[in-house]
């Protein structure tokens, strides 16, 4: 069977809205993702948290 990639979203922490899907890299650190991306809802850069599933 193949093997799904976990893949994980982002999400905006002020406004709460899904903006980016990315996937884990084989190997990446268990840690959660705190990344810095432009939220088009807020119209600013604001942290995006990583949420499973
Ligand atoms: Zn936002």
């Amino acid at each position: 069977m193949a093997k799904k990639k976990p893949f994980i979203k982002l999400q905006c922490k002020e406004c709460k809205r899904i903006n980016y899907f990315t996937h884990k890299s084989k190997g990446m650190i268990e840690e959660k993702l705190l990344l810095k991306k432009f939220c088009k809802w807020c119209r600013k850069h604001t942290a995006h948290k990583e949420m499973k599933k």
